[in-house]
């Protein structure tokens, strides 16, 4: 297989590269190659008025969401010049971070599913950063099981109202509107009764209430609704019809591929590089060097699965379950390699300057680790999708896939 890019191809990234190499925050690089999983703060700038500017700067010259069209605040690229894109924006595209569902999920969504002027109101601000979006799916009782969710959407005259609640909701407590899965009709099986719609985060009703997590930070939210009025002109798709609109928004989440999934293992070779052990230097000692080997070869094994992708992508098909496997594997890797970091620091003994700042990015690491194991689908429903989607293994037990929503039992209802 050829990974070299066309001369087409080519041109693209020599371009895209000046223009990152002109226009690129450079004062905020050294910090943000540094930052890893779980350090999303810079020190001494707000990451969020950084981000938002970067973003707007690359919207003015035709940089921001590449492949979206240009009436919506694309540049109309194709697939493969997108992940060109992000390979050249390198550690500045960590600033993206805030912006990916918006850009990945929410974005898509409206694009095929609002009406036209809608469109062009809300796509191109959402291109630039100047809006952020976030996407209201999981609750209490529906998260692997989405399906299962009890938000209610009820028709009255021209609005819905709505009640119910709604969890770990990413970035809701900066988000300026979200995408928002509902249960219109409680009758029927719990995939036919949902409907999506839009909506201003800022509605009357709606309340966000972030969550502190492990690592210190508050990264997602509770968000309440309380009879929070939803224009019809702002439903997504047919009433009753939300979960095909959900999957075009989850197969978006898929498609959202990056340059290449982080998998700890740049930082714990650097570590190791770094560290002296009592017995002499890390990079020297034989289980260091077999532990760093091992994940050696995982991390080219998820580059190369991760050039499946790009490959698919670059003759215009859509990826396959490969991001299943990325995202199960990578996300076990991260943990594993994070937990090795703080063993080694304890054989290590007391550190200071260089390596306690590099020690400290492996506890944030660490605690941010579960995170990534269950967003966007958790290990276990990875590997369901890869049993029945790769391995052609028969389907997981669903008894309740055909059974009205309202007469499943549930402990909470009488
Ligand atoms: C960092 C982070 C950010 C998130 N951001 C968002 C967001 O912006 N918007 C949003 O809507 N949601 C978001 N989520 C929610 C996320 O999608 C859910 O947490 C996830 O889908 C799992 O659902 P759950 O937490 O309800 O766990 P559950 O579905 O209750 O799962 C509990 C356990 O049961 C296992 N399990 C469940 N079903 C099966 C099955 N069929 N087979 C085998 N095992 C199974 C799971 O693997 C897990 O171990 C986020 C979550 C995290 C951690």
């Amino acid at each position: 297989m050829n990974f070299d890019d066309t001369p087409q191809e080519a041109a693209f990234r020599k371009e895209a590269r000046s223009w990152i190499s002109a226009n690129a925050p450079r004062q905020y690089e050294e910090e943000l190659k540094k930052a890893s999983l779980g350090r999303t703060q810079l020190k001494g700038a707000n990451i969020l008025e950084v981000a938002k500017a970067w973003q707007k700067k690359k919207a003015d010259g035709g940089w921001a969401c590449l492949h979206w069209p240009k009436e919506y605040g694309g540049r109309g690229a194709s697939a493969i010049e997108r992940v060109i894109w992000q390979q050249e924006e390198g550690a500045f595209g960590k600033l993206s971070a805030m912006f990916i569902i918006g850009h990945g999920m929410c974005g898509p969504t409206m694009m095929a599913y609002a009406r036209e002027d809608h469109k062009r109101r809300y796509l191109p601000p959402l291109a630039s950063g100047e809006n952020i979006w976030c996407q209201l799916f999981s609750e209490p009782a529906g998260g692997s099981d989405v399906a299962g969710l009890r938000t209610r959407a009820e028709k009255r005259g021209d609005d819905w109202i709505i009640n119910g609640q709604k969890i770990w909701t990413s970035g809701a407590h900066y988000s300026d509107y979200g995408i928002l899965l509902t249960r219109t009709d409680p009758a029927v099986a719990k995939h036919k009764g949902l409907t999506m719609f839009f909506l201003d985060m800022k509605s009357k009703g709606v309340e966000v209430k972030p969550i502190k997590q492990a690592n210190g930070q508050s990264e997602f939210n509770e968000v309440y609704f309380t009879d929070v009025k939803i224009p019809d002109s702002q439903r997504l798709g047919a009433v009753n019809d939300g979960w095909n609109v959900a999957l075009t928004t989850l197969m978006n989440e898929r498609m959202s591929i990056g340059a290449g999934v982080a998998t700890g293992f740049p930082e714990i070779f650097d570590f190791c590089s770094n560290l002296m052990l009592d017995e002499g230097p890390a990079i020297e000692d034989r289980s260091v060097r077999s532990k760093l080997a091992n994940w050696a070869v995982k991390a080219s094994g998820l580059k190369y699965t991760s050039f499946r992708t790009i490959s698919a992508l670059s003759r215009g098909e859509r990826p396959g379950p490969e991001n299943s496997i990325g995202k199960l594997v990578a996300g076990s890797m991260i943990q594993e390699v994070a937990m090795y970091a703080l063993d080694l620091q304890g054989a290590a003994g007391a550190l200071s300057g260089e390596q306690a700042e590099l020690a400290g990015k492996f506890q944030a690491m660490l605690l941010r680790s579960p995170g990534t194991r269950v967003e966007g689908g958790t290990d276990e429903i990875m590997r369901n999708i890869i049993a029945e989607r790769v391995l052609g293994l028969p389907g997981d037990i669903r008894v309740d896939k055909d059974v009205p929503f309202n007469q499943i039992p549930t402990k909470g209802r009488a």
